[in-house]
């Protein structure tokens, strides 16, 4: 997939320092110290409950984090909306339920959000999304509504319209964990090419062969905190914690 724009290499794409976060009195994340270079991949697995989700939805302030500096291509993110709406900008997100409008068609889902936010002309934008619904494989579907489509259709088209605004970041949450098994593999396929043509991703997912092939680096949290950060064949062959190998032998 073409990623027009080539970031800054001297800054992180991604840092975030010394994170805390509560629900109430709940502490969802613990001291998170992570930074993510641009081009890199990141796959996170861990518990149900373990803060996951909640620390790649601090990146575009989805959550609020309250202790520590969350940096996105080195601009701070803070309570400023216009800077959070820049930000936010550059970070493309796929969640597990697809999220697209279902009133909307296909190509409609997609032209939305770069008409409306980026201003592209209705014309340059359609382009764009018909290009990038042939980058996931499904231009022919372009007319039709999601209620149309099958569950690995729609998240194909939840990628496809995440990169119509070109992100220099895309996060991903679990986004097959709620697809039947069939479909798994086409949107892990596209995610794949994606990783391989540079994008830097962070993808919450338990699909462990995807992480063996697509990630530079694999983290396991638990309760809230980063327990382990390790190259795949370290992770799945040797890895450093006790917690980290529990967690392995229930799911592999
Ligand atoms: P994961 O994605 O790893 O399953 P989450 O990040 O969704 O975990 O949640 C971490 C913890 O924070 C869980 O215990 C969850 O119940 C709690 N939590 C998440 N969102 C909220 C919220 N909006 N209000 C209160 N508690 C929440
Ligand atoms: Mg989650």
């Amino acid at each position: 997939m073409t990623i027009a724009r080539s970031p800054d290499p001297n800054v992180a794409a991604i840092e975030m320092v010394a994170v805390n976060k509560w629900f109430g009195a709940f502490h969802a994340l613990r001291d998170i110290d992570l930074t993510v270079a641009n081009g890199e991949k990141i796959v996170i697995c861990g518990p149900s409950g373990s803060g996951k989700s909640t620390l790649i939805r601090c990146v575009n302030r989805l959550e609020t984090h309250q202790g520590g500096k969350i940096f996105v291509e080195g601009k701070e993110l803070t309570s400023d909306l216009r800077r959070v709406e820049r930000i936010r900008r550059d970070v493309g997100m796929v969640f597990q339920h697809f999220n697209l409008f279902p009133h909307l068609t296909i190509l409609e889902n997609c032209v939305l959000a770069p008409v409306r936010v980026l201003k592209l002309a209705p014309e340059k934008a359609r382009s764009i999304a018909l290009h990038y619904l042939s980058k996931v494989h499904i231009p022919e579907q372009a007319d039709k509504y999601p209620g149309q489509l099958s569950g690995g259709q729609q998240q194909r088209v939840a990628i496809a319209r995440a990169l119509c605004m070109n992100p220099k970041i895309m996060l991903f949450d679990e986004p097959t964990s709620s697809l039947d098994p069939e479909m798994v593999k086409e949107v892990l396929d596209v995610m794949a090419e994606l990783a391989r043509e540079g994008m830097t991703m962070i993808c919450v997912t338990h699909e462990m062969g995807f992480a063996r092939r697509a990630a530079d680096r694999i983290i396991f949290m638990d309760a809230g905190a980063i327990v382990e950060v390790s190259r795949p064949a370290e992770f799945f062959d040797a890895p450093k914690h006790q917690r980290t190998r529990r967690f392995l032998d229930k799911i592999l």
